[in-house]
Order: C-alpha cells, then sequence, then structure tokens
C-alpha cells in the first residue's frame, strides 16, 4: 500500500480500536504495565504508514534532491517536492509558499532572522502573549526585539481588549500560538489576524498544538506566517514547516546560506533561488518531508469531525475525573480547549506526581512545559500535564485517575 493511499480503508465509524492498531507502539507496555502514553503534546506517536514511509524511502528511493540527473536522484526529488505539495493542500496555501524546517522553532526563528529583523527598528516590540511557548518568545528577543505580552485571563483565556489596546502601540508583528501546549486554550486567532491587520500588523500563528487536532486553512484564519512541527502531527522529528504569503518570502533574504539555495555564486557575490528553495540551504531531511506527507495524508483519510467529538469527550471526561479528585486543581478552564489537561495536586510536587504515574505506566510530563512566563503569571513553579491525542481512551482516561487517586493517598 503506497502512503498515499493508505489509512483508514473502508472505516466510516469512528473506531479507536482499529485506530491503535495502527501505532505499534501503543501495543507495548512501560514498567511491566500497559503503555498509557498521555504525552502527544510533547510528541504524537506515530502509525505504521509513517514508519513504513521513511523505511520505504531508506530502502527504495534515497539519493541526494535537485542534483542529480540519475533516475533515483529524480525520484528522491519528487518525493521531496510531492511532499512540499501534500503540506499546501493540508494548510490551503500554495506550494511555493510552503519552506521545509527543522520544526516549529526552525521556523520562528527563520521569520525573526528574515522577517522581522530587517524591519526592526530601535525600541520595536513584537506582541506575544503569556502563554506562548518559549520558542516564540526567545528568537524575537535574540533578533533584537523587545517582547510585549497579551494577558492572560484566570481561566486561561487571552484578554482581547487588552490586545486590541496593545496593537494601537503598533508592534511590528503579533506572535501568538493557536493552541496553548500548556493549558489547552484554543485561541481565536482569526479574531486575533483581522483585529491586529486592522493596524497593519503582521500575524505569526504557531500552529504546533493545532495542527494534530483542527483541520488547518491558513486563508480562513488570515495569518501571514503558520507554522507546525512533524513529529506533533504524526510524522517524523526533525522535519516541519513554515507557510509564509508569498508576498513576504519574495521579499525576505535567506536564513542560511550553502548548497541548493542559489542562483549564482562568485566571489565578489551571490544571487539566490527563489522562494522556498532560498530558505532550504544544504542537504534537508528528505525522508522526514516523505513521513510528513504520509502523516498528513493519513490524518487528511480519518473522519476528522469524528476524531473532534472523541477527543473533546476524552477532555470532558478527564476533567471530570480529575476535579473530583480532592487536592486536585485543574490549572486552564477555558470553553474552548483540546485535550489538555494541566493540573497541581497539594502538597505533591508535579515531578514527583509524574514519577509515580510513570510507576503504573502512565506517562505524563511535569515541569513548566517551556512556558515559564506563563507559569510565573499563574504563581506556580510547575504543573502535571496530561495531553491526549485521537489514539487514547476512555480506559487510559480511567487509568490515569486511578493512579492519581493513588499518588493523592501517599500524600494525603
Ligand atoms: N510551540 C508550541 C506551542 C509547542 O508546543 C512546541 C513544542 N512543545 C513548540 C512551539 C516547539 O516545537 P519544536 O520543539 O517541535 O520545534
Amino acid at each position: 500500500m503506497s502512503a498515499l493511499t493508505a489509512g483508514a480503508p473502508g472505516r466510516t465509524a469512528f473506531d479507536v480500536t482499529a485506530l491503535r492498531a495502527e501505532f505499534p507502539i501503543l501495543a507495548t507496555t512501560s514498567r511491566g504495565k500497559p503503555l498509557v502514553y498521555l504525552d502527544s503534546a510533547a510528541t504524537a506517536q506515530k502509525p505504521r504508514v509513517v514508519i513504513d514511509a521513511v523505511g520505504d524511502f531508506y530502502r527504495h528511493d534515497n539519493a541526494n534532491i535537485h542534483r542529480g540527473v540519475y533516475q533515483l536522484s529524480e525520484r528522491a526529488t519528487l518525493a521531496w517536492e510531492s511532499a512540499r505539495a501534500c503540506v499546501a493542500t493540508s494548510v490551503g496555501g500554495a506550494v511555493d509558499e510552503v519552506v521545509f524546517v527543522r520544526g516549529t522553532t526552525e521556523a520562528i526563528n527563520l521569520v525573526a532572522h528574515s522577517f522581522l529583523r530587517p524591519r526592526l527598528l530601535p525600541g520595536g516590540t513584537v506582541l506575544v502573549t503569556e502563554m506562548e511557548h518559549h520558542a516564540n518568545i526567545v528568537p524575537w528577543q535574540l533578533a533584537g526585539a523587545a517582547t510585549v505580552a497579551i494577558p492572560v485571563t484566570d481561566t486561561g483565556e487571552l484578554d482581547l481588549v487588552a490586545a486590541e489596546r496593545m496593537l494601537r502601540d503598533r508592534p511590528v508583528l503579533l506572535a501568538i500560538s493557536h493552541i496553548s501546549n500548556a493549558l489547552g486554550t484554543i485561541n481565536p486567532v482569526e479574531e486575533l489576524c483581522a483585529m491586529a491587520h486592522a493596524h497593519g500588523v503582521p500575524v505569526l500563528v504557531d500552529g504546533a498544538q493545532a495542527a494534530p487536532h483542527l483541520v488547518i486553512d491558513v486563508a480562513a484564519i488570515g495569518c501571514d506566517f503558520y507554522c507546525f512541527s512533524g513529529h506533533k502531527v504524526f510524522g517524523p522529528t526533525g522535519i516541519g514547516v513554515l507557510w509564509a504569503k508569498r508576498e513576504h518570502l519574495d521579499v525576505m533574504p535567506p536564513y542560511q546560506g550553502g548548497g541548493d539555495m542559489i542562483d549564482e555564486v562568485t566571489f565578489a557575490g551571490t544571487t539566490y533561488a527563489a522562494a522556498p528553495r532560498k530558505f532550504e540551504a544544504g542537504t534537508p531531511h528528505i525522508a522526514g518531508a516523505v513521513g510528513l506527507a504520509a502523516a498528513l495524508t493519513w490524518l487528511a483519510a480519518q473522519d476528522r469531525v469524528a476524531i473532534q467529538a472523541h477527543e473533546d469527550a476524552l477532555r470532558d471526561d478527564a476533567t471530570g475525573r480529575l476535579a473530583a479528585i480532592p487536592g486536585l486543581r485543574l490549572v486552564g478552564t477555558a470553553p474552548r480547549k483540546a485535550a489538555v489537561l494541566a493540573f497541581t495536586l497539594d502538597g505533591a510536587h508535579p515531578h514527583d506526581v509524574a514519577s509515580l504515574l510513570d510507576g503504573e505506566g502512565v506517562c505524563v510530563r511535569a515541569g513548566h512545559h517551556c512556558t515559564q512566563p506563563l507559569h510565573r503569571r499563574l504563581g506556580l513553579p510547575a504543573t502535571v500535564r496530561a495531553s491526549f491525542a485521537l489514539y487514547n481512551t476512555h480506559d487510559e482516561v480511567a487509568a490515569l485517575a486511578r493512579a492519581l487517586v493513588k499518588v493523592r493517598r501517599l500524600f494525603g
């Protein structure tokens, strides 16, 4: 079966058991217990079609791209450029607006270097939010901008009145997450883009957490830049996407120099290839792009409406069960949120909670989740985070709740 046709043949209703069977790792154990993987916000597990697509590429099509005149290189080049077309289709953009990068982090660094820095005057700011991942804060600071943050309410929502006021100060860019990795809040990115554009401010949307859960349409969102990581959307690590409006890519200088991004090189100077190639110096992660295309194709073949309903049901089930545990406090209760649950447990350090859950085979994350400013705002040094994906089950929610009750007894 080819990566492009594989997926869920003939499956009409959402069947989580059949879907789980497509992810080999989910049948394994951890600490002698069935693996309960609740850390998909950190990285998602991979379906067999993705693992096979990467293996098949190395087995049958591996060569460097854009360089060889021989058939194998032509095949590798076709695989790479087909992957770009697949990404473009999946986000609703044009093929030459898709730049392959290592992940969300590199995408934002690219925009900071090539878009922000040339526009930055002394005192220039980037407007972010208090809930941003460090990847959507530090690159702007490295490029020389001051970061100013839209406040987050106690429930974990953005203060849109403050956002409107802050946009009047004309930041060089608004950079916001589509879904918060720490709280699960789904931000009103369409509304924020419209607001920003009314003030002439371009917008970057960090879609790292949204791509696995929502159908992404960059035109409907109305952003200037959208980025995400392959590994969170059931694809390989080391590959990611920057989508940008063509008008921006055309005037942005290259981010890195090297092979494959040039038009002509002389010792006196160099002219560059057109976008997106001018941003893709050196040999890229070809197999990664092939795997990412397989992942996006697989995801597109699923019943997205049914998956959304399943994930919402997991979120509601987990919220109900966890809220009923004495001493457990949920952090982030926005009405529009993904199946990400952050919490604290009275008297227990989040790292101890996560270690004890590990003993039960339950994988969760503890710490600041690369959102130190958010945790400072919430007055918490750390939280525990359980994050769900389309392959999780209500039995796993129950296993988490049971394990937490056990932990609670130890600290109670
Ligand atoms: N932004 C958000 C919202 C994230 O959740 C993450 C990953 N935790 C990143 C950016 C960075 O992604 P990556 O490490 O894949 O570059």
